[in-house]
This record gives C-alpha cells, structure tokens and sequence, in this order.
C-alpha cells in the first residue's frame, strides 16, 4: 500500500477535498502507520498552537547592530587592501617597462 499521497493530506496545510478527506479517513481506519503519525502529527501541532513566542535576550537589536557595522567595516577594510595592492602591482608593472625602457638607452 503506497502512504505517501496520505502522508502529504496529514501533513499538508490546504484544506482537502471532501473525497479525499473520505479517503483519507478510510484509510487511517485501516493504516496503523498512518495513524500513528496523525497523532504525532496532531500533537506536534498542539505544541506549535499552545507554546507562547520566545522573546530574544535583552539586548538583541544592539548586538546584532553591532556585529553588522563591524562585519561592514571589515569588508570595507578588505577591499581598500584590495585596491592598494592592485595599485601597487600595476605600479610595479609600469616601473619594469619604465626600466626597460631606460636601461637599453645608457
Ligand atoms: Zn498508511
């Protein structure tokens, strides 16, 4: 017996359609597995409904703030070492063909 089209109806959070509601009935009268998970199902909901939300610890938005300005800052810090060091190679470049442009001449 394949389950799975009833496991998605049991887990699903779209209202089902009358026959397959029916359907799903019939089947959890005669399907121990998922039946079982029904109730697990419907207790892990209960849970979800009953639990209140959990406030985040005193202090969360400053800290949060703060780890984004220095993770900004860091990547800011990052890139200017980027572009000295791009300059500098370029520079570096543009002194070897000055060199060899100067050398062959004395
Ligand atoms: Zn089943």
């Amino acid at each position: 017996m394949d389950h799975r089209q009833y496991e998605e109806w049991l887990l699903s959070d779209e209202p089902l359609k009358s026959d397959q509601s029916q359907s799903l009935k019939k089947h959890l009268y005669n399907c121990e597995a998922c039946s079982a998970l029904e109730i697990a199902w419907r207790q892990v909901s209960d849970s979800f409904d009953t639990s209140g939300m959990v406030a985040p610890a005193p202090g969360f938005v400053n800290r949060w703030q703060d780890r984004l300005d220095a993770d900004i800052a860091r990547r800011h810090r990052r890139q200017s070492w980027l572009i000295i060091g791009l300059n500098v190679f370029i520079a570096a470049i543009l002194f070897v063909l000055l060199a060899a442009q100067i050398f062959p001449a004395l």
